[in-house]
């Protein structure tokens, strides 16, 4: 599976695990809110208009007992007023609560108190009737009776009361429950989501983030130039993406180092005879020459300048010219020992390095590519010529000046050869010319 598709399953994952847990918090907080609605709506008003009604009968009963002792007609009149002001209180509020009760044990409570409170009206009646006959003992027992029914009505009220307190305990314990619910599922949604979220961040960075900073540092070096190394293997587990960005810098980087070391081997040799170029001879010169004497060796150079070239190129033109250049490069590198270095370094100037040289051997080198050069005969279509090399040879033995000084050494002796009649070799340790001319 692609990395991004991996991503892209987290991320949905994610998502519909957030969707589902708010569709569920949702639902919590609608059974939630439907409890404190029971509790605030019907519980809460029930309670409270049972209290109501049994303060008022309480009143009303009070009053009673007041009326029954009062004496006074204007006290009696007071009362009565009261009890009227009182019974329609209490009718009002025996509405309401018939509106509240909706639960077959409130109904029970409410009937039975309504029964109780018919009774004990009916019980006003008869004792009042029995009072009126003189029937004083009958009044009594049913003024006791009265109060036996209004004990009852009390206890029907509370019993509503205490129903409804219950049933708003309930729903208050079960909003508390649902709440609690909803907080757990809520923590679970965060570690879920969090944990997912972490996952696709720790697999992004170990399967895209790492391996591209790895590649990235590879590729980065403090003086700018191409990684030489060759690049880093594809790590294991990498994205594929990320497999073929390997794939493509490795591809890319063996192509430029390819095309450095192309480029690096044109900078120092010449195209026309394929010798090293002056560039490379001022390299390596150096170099040798510290060699030699950290090895108490002699290190000699020889310059080398075709004698009348100019007249070749006049006489049978510039093709013929670059013919000359290269046979004679080609005939002077079949002389020379592979661990000598012969470089062209001008027009028609070559010179030679030859390490661990003495003068004499430098001498002996130098005239075997004389006469080579003399006698190769240069083919160039239908032409045959034959050309000549003045030599000037310089060698060092310890001494204090640098590879220039050497070839300047080496420049003047062959200047000598020249001034002395051409096709000869010099060495700069000599006054006079050696030369077989
Ligand atoms: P001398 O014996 O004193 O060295 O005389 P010369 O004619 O060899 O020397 P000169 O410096 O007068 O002429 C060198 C000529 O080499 C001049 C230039 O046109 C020619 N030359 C330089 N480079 C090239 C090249 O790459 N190809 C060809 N065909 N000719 C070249
Ligand atoms: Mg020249
Ligand atoms: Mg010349």
């Amino acid at each position: 599976m692609r990395l991004y598709h991996m991503i892209l399953v987290l991320a949905a994952l994610i998502v519909s695990l957030n969707m589902a847990f708010q569709a569920l918090w949702l639902h919590q907080f609608s059974q939630v809110r439907d409890s404190m609605r029971e509790f605030g709506g019907n519980y809460l008003p029930s309670v409270r208009k049972a209290g109501d009604l049994t303060r008022l009968v309480t009143e009303f009963r009070n009053l009673e007992l007041r009326y029954v002792l009062a004496v006074h007609e204007r006290e009696l009149a007071g009362l009565a007023r009261q009890m009227g002001r009182i019974a329609a209180r209490i009718i009002t509020a025996e509405e309401h609560l018939d509106g509240l009760c909706q639960t077959p044990e409130e109904r029970r409570d409410f009937q039975g108190y309504l029964a109780a409170k018919a009774s004990y009206v009916a019980g006003n009646r008869a004792v009042l009737e029995a009072m009126l006959d003189g029937r004083a003992v009958e009044a009594a027992a049913l003024a006791r009776g009265k109060a036996a029914d209004y004990a009852l009505m009390i206890s029907r009220l509370e019993g509503i009361e205490r129903v409804n307190m219950e049933l708003g305990v309930e729903a208050n314990r079960e909003a508390g429950d649902r709440f609690g619910r909803m907080l757990g599922s809520m923590a679970l949604a965060g570690l879920a989501t969090s944990l997912l979220g972490a996952g696709a961040a720790v697999l992004a960075a170990r399967r895209i983030g790492q391996p591209i900073a790895r590649l990235a540092r590879h590729m980065v070096l403090s003086d700018g130039s191409p990684p030489e190394d060759p690049p880093p293997p594809v790590p294991s587990g990498v994205s594929s993406e990320v497999r073929v960005l390997y794939e493509a810098f490795g591809d890319l980087s063996a192509k430029l180092s390819a095309s450095m070391q192309r480029l690096e081997a044109l900078a120092v040799t010449d195209q026309l005879t394929g010798l090293p170029n002056r560039r490379k001879l001022l390299e390596e010169g150096p170099l040798a020459l510290a060699i030699c004497r950290r090895g108490g060796h002699p290190c000699s150079v020889a310059m080398l300048d075709l004698d009348h070239f100019k007249a070749v190129n006049d006489t049978h033109g510039h093709d013929a010219g670059d013919a000359v250049l290269s046979q004679t490069a080609a005939v002077l590198r079949s002389v020379v020992r592979d661990s000598d270095v012969l470089a062209r370094v001008g027009g028609e100037e070559f010179a030679l390095l030859a390490p661990n040289s003495g003068r004499e051997e430098t001498l002996h080198l130098a005239e075997r590519l004389r006469r080579a050069v003399e006698e190769h005969v240069v083919t160039h279509g239908p032409l045959s010529l034959r050309v000549t090399v003045s030599i000037g040879t310089a060698t060092d033995h310890h001494g204090a000046g640098g590879f220039d000084a050497l070839l300047r050494q080496a420049d003047q002796a062959l200047y000598r050869a020249k001034e002395s009649g051409r096709n000869r070799v010099v060495s700069s340790e000599d006054a006079s010319s050696e030369g077989t001319a």
